[in-house]
């Protein structure tokens, strides 16, 4: 049995980043996926490239290789790039996109708002076909030498002192994969670290369900937009939101509920679109595709290696670490490899990167407690008299679950004095709502 120099499990953006750049160093690479297809989306992803400028430290540049069409958005023969500005890799996407422009986070009734876009209507995102990108990369990997074993699911990873043995199963055949390094790049699931020991650390805070219904024909829907509804009146603690359709029909929306199993996404569902205040949007829609996640929140990994196994991408993650964070986790992987091969502590430099860049390392774990748990922490009537302080106001374009609530409540917040007047009631919540932890937020 041959000893590869680096397996990889997942071949997600952050695996099949390892595998591209690890075989551009001259590894002998394993890549093995559990999917027969990657071109074809299982996991639901919203599958926006986000531009915020350091964003989970890291600004991404797209540049379309056509002009939008009369539709405005970017037909799919279109051959753009997609860079890194901080760490300087560059890739090729050929598909469709469409460009997001306007971010609404709605109060009870659609009365008052939140607005984010830049004032010269430029993009703050591209919604785009991830899992076309996905093969294309793969395309790009195969040539380089990497051996691409798909189909078959690592349930177990055994690290000795010199080598790591991989046990897998393929349509019910069970082999033994033998390599001296191993990147877990297999999503949030984390199923090899887990098989480790690597989990044992980790805090776990909640589930989430999501829902995500792709609608032909939904009234006052915009491509170019993304929506939030904040309040019960719209049957959900967690905002249900509405977003660009997937490319190929960016004409229809993405309507997305987060539930649990006490609240299944269902139910959420017909509560938003036939008894909520936008139920006259859905009168004549129709369901055209659905797709589902669970995702479960534990704390990130603090040190993502042990032994010669170092978890990346959202194996490690608290949230999700988006496409573009997975792909620079990738990138840094492969250098990480290379080194600790040649006896240097790339694991070690790979942990430090990690730590600095991601927000959910520090304080934004905190950040997005204090801007999402809204509801049902403030009534709907609470969250409307706080959004009617946005009143005239638009917000820099941002994307970023970290900026977003900061920066709305930095506008909120000019107005503590009005509020302290106004209403001591909301003021109260306010002040108690700085003490509050991540898991009481999440776990109700
Ligand atoms: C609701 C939702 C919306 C999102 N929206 C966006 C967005 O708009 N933009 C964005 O950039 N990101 C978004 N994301 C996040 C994004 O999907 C992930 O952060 C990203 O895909 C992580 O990449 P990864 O390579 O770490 O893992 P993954 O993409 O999860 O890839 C893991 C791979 O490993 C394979 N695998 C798993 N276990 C095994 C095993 N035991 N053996 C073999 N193979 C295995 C899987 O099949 C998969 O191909 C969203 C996520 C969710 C849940």
């Amino acid at each position: 049995m041959s000893l590869y120099d680096l397996a990889i499990v997942g071949a997600g953006p952050g695996g099949l980043h390892t595998a591209k750049w690890a075989a551009k160093k001259g590894l002998k690479v394993a890549l093995i996926e559990k999917r027969k297809d990657i071109s074809k989306m299982t996991r639901y992803c919203s599958e926006h490239i986000i531009l915020d400028e350091n964003y989970n430290g890291d600004t991404i540049i797209v540049e379309p290789g056509k002009p939008l069409n009369e539709k405005g958005w970017i037909d799919e023969d279109s051959v753009n790039k997609i860079r890194s500005s901080r760490w300087g890799w560059e890739l090729t996407y050929k598909g469709a996109l469409c460009p997001v422009r306007d971010k609404y986070y709605y109060s009870r009734n659609l009365k008052h708002h939140a607005h984010y876009a830049w004032p010269d209507r430029r993009p703050f995102a591209w919604k785009y076909d991830k899992a076309g990108l996905l093969q294309q990369i793969l395309d790009e990997v195969l040539p380089l030498g990497v051996d691409y074993i798909n189909e078959t699911t690592c349930y177990q990873a055994i690290d000795n002192p010199s080598k790591v043995l991989l046990k897998c199963v393929s349509h019910g055949k069970r082999f033994t994969l033998e390599a001296k390094k191993l990147v877990a790049a297999d999503g949030a699931s984390a199923q090899v670290a887990q098989s480790l020991g690597m989990n044992e650390d980790r805090v776990y805070f909640a589930s989430a369900l999501t829902l995500a219904v792709y609608m032909s024909g939904v009234k006052d829907y915009s491509p170019e937009q993304w929506c939030g509804y904040w309040g019960l009146c719209y049957g959900s603690n967690f905002a249900p939101l509405m977003g660009t359709g997937p490319a190929g029909h960016f004409e229809w929306a993405d309507v997305i509920l987060i539930g649990h199993p006490k609240q299944m996404p269902w139910d959420l569902y017909e509560f938003f679109t036939k008894k909520s205040p936008v139920a006259y949007m859905f009168e004549n829609a129709k369901i055209e595709q659905c797709h589902s996640c669970m995702t479960k929140a534990f704390s990130p990994m603090k040190k993502p290696y042990k032994g010669n196994v170092l978890a990346i991408g959202d194996a490690a993650a608290f949230v999700e670490v988006q496409a573009q964070g997975a792909l620079n986790c990738g990138f840094w992987a492969a250098e990480a490899v290379a080194k600790e091969l040649d006896g240097k502590p790339g694991f070690e430099e790979y942990t430090e990167k990690w730590l600095k860049t991601f927000e959910f390392n520090d304080d934004g774990m905190m950040q997005v407690t204090t801007g999402y748990a809204l509801i049902p922490y403030y009534t709907d009537e609470q969250v409307e008299y706080l959004f009617s302080l946005l009143d005239g106001v638009t917000m820099d374009g941002s994307w970023s679950q970290y900026q977003s609530p900061r920066m709305m409540w930095r506008e909120i917040h000019k107005h503590d004095e009005r509020i302290k007047k106004e209403r001591p009631d909301i003021w109260e919540k306010i002040v108690k709502q700085q003490a509050r932890t991540l898991s009481d937020s999440m776990s109700q």
